[in-house]
């Protein structure tokens, strides 16, 4: 039996409008992970909350308010969902450091920045259109409707949860469907009071929008293989997407991955060097290193490498470690005490492997400013692209240095890897900032700048990295499937027992 201490806020899950703990009434401790201590207690969700939720969902979506609003009541829906997050921004902001340990500064910006998905999608809500088709036989009418999915099962990651609910939340709204998310066992809390704060307060009819608190194994997976899901939308690593694919597979489901990355952050001698320090030191030890799009592998041209590096190893090691929750923080926790272990576990193999550490390589205690689940800001040069450390995702403040010779070089070694989210170009010259972007095999390379992303900007990665794009005009379609309509005005029916192919049959 779990001892709780009384002071844990206790939350309860959002099925069809209502407040509820799991069928089981099973719950589990969500942890700060700059303390390390437990403050809340989430319901622990299973099959039968999961198919509660999935059956409301379906409903939600076949019948009632939500089924028969128009396009344009939708889009003023989402509109005030967005100004409501606009108001409780702040508050989900603390709440989300305090479940993910990332800097306050950083989920701060975040909250601010996430009406604009909602907006900007609620604008596109009823500009979805059909097409009158003009088809090559006489007397039909032929025309495409675009219509919702359905029922869309959305799966969120730990490091940056509502920013991420809100990728995938917009445009399925925007397109009519209707939601069941599964947040991360570790970052439920923000999820749920975003729930009350802005989707019950903004009306939004029950069982559009339903939350299942949970973990992967259980109530996600449930999730992905419920026979009334339509479509996946997924966030997480490549081997959990790869798993959800499967699954999903099994009932020929939409599904849209967005998974993991070992993005390249490329210098060449002509760049302007503090921003190219600026953009390398932001690619990896912002977050913590917990960002999919992190660039932890900086290949520096030969010819500035040593100076290069000793500027970077400068401004590294002013990083400031500490309490997430104080905006002064440049470093926070690492999120989990899986995830903790991991990272750690790869600084091992990096120097198993010979590469040369030359910042960190450790844990960051709390004679660093650091504390419970704390590492260092750690570089290794002499990292060779075929060593695991430069393969493999670590997704912590981990960078591994790599020498390149000329651009050639440079984009062999950066498409060298299974994954193909990001990368980053640093240069002056108009040539290469055209050329690389076109060689490097990457859902998106930034030149001169590293993690922007923006809602009207597509998102999303090659090989590895995922399938499908959010963000901008076209995640809308990742929601909707297009219906083929056919009316014949013709006086006679024709021929029974011939396909209507040609225009004479
Ligand atoms: P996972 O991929 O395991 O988790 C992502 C989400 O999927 C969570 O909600 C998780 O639930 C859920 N999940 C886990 N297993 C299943 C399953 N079998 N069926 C359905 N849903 C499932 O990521 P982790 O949080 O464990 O992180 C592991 C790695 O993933 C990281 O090291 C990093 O490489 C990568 N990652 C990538 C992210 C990105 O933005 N692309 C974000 C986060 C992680 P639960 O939390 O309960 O397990």
């Amino acid at each position: 039996m779990q001892d709780v201490p009384n002071t844990l806020k206790a939350y309860k899950t959002y099925i069809d409008g209502q407040w509820c703990d799991a069928a089981s009434g099973k719950t589990f401790q969500t942890f700060d992970p700059y303390t390390g201590e437990p403050w809340a207690l989430i319901p622990e969700c299973d099959a039968a909350d999961v198919d509660r939720a999935c059956n409301a969902a379906y409903r939600a979506f076949e019948s009632g308010p939500w089924a028969s609003m128009t396009q344009t009541a939708r889009g003023r829906m989402l509109r005030r969902i967005a100004s409501l997050v606009e108001k409780h921004a702040e508050h989900l902001a603390r709440i989300e450091v305090q479940d993910n340990g990332k800097l306050i500064s950083e989920m701060s910006a975040q909250l601010k920045y996430l009406p604009e998905w909602y907006y900007y999608f609620g604008g596109l809500a009823d500009k979805i259109t059909g097409a009158v088709v003009p088809v090559d036989k006489p007397d039909t009418f032929t025309y495409t409707l675009r219509e919702p999915a359905g029922v869309c099962g959305l799966i969120i990651p730990w490091n940056s949860p509502l920013l991420l609910v809100g990728w995938k939340l917009a445009p399925a709204l925007a397109a009519g469907c209707t939601v069941v998310i599964k947040p991360s066992e570790y970052t439920s809390a923000s999820l749920l009071e975003f729930m009350k704060l802005v989707i019950e307060e903004a009306g939004v009819p029950p069982g559009v929008v339903n939350v299942v608190t949970g973990y992967g194994a259980t109530a996600g997976e449930a999730l992905v293989t419920h026979p009334k899901v339509a479509k996946i939308a997924f966030t997480g690593g490549s081997a959990t997407g790869s798993r959800v694919a499967s699954l999903a597979a099994a009932s020929f489901k939409k599904v849209s991955l967005e998974l993991g990355g070992k993005s390249p952050n490329i210098v060449f001698d002509d760049c302007v060097l503090d921003d190219a320090v600026n953009g390398a030191i932001s690619g990896i030890f912002a977050a913590t290193g917990q960002t999919c799009v992190a660039g932890s592998r900086l290949l520096v041209q030969e010819s500035i490498h040593d100076a290069f590096v000793e500027k970077l190893l400068a401004t590294a090691r002013t990083a400031k470690l500490g309490n997430p929750m104080s905006f002064e923080t440049q470093v926070g926790p690492v999120t989990t005490p899986p995830q903790y272990q991991k990272v750690l576990s790869y600084i091992d193999v990096a120097k198993g492997e010979g590469a040369r550490c030359v910042l960190g390589g450790g844990a960051a205690g709390p004679e660093m400013g650091g504390g419970k689940y704390f590492v260092q800001p750690t570089v290794f040069t002499g990292v060779d692209n075929r060593m695991r450390i430069a393969q493999e995702e670590v997704f912590g403040p981990v960078l591994s240095v790599i020498r390149f010779k000329d651009e050639e070089d440079a984009i062999r070694i950066a498409n060298d890897v299974i994954y193909g989210l990001a990368a980053g170009v640093w240069t002056q010259s108009v040539k290469r900032a055209t050329i690389m972007p076109r060689r490097i095999r990457a859902g998106t390379v930034w030149v001169n700048t590293y993690r922007a992303v923006s809602f009207t900007m597509p998102f999303g990665g090659f090989k590895s990295s995922g399938v499908g794009r959010e963000n901008g005009q076209d995640a809308i379609g990742e929601y909707l499937e297009t219906k083929s309509v056919w009316i014949s005005t013709a006086a006679s029916a024709g021929n029974p027992f011939v396909m209507k192919t040609s225009p004479q049959s």
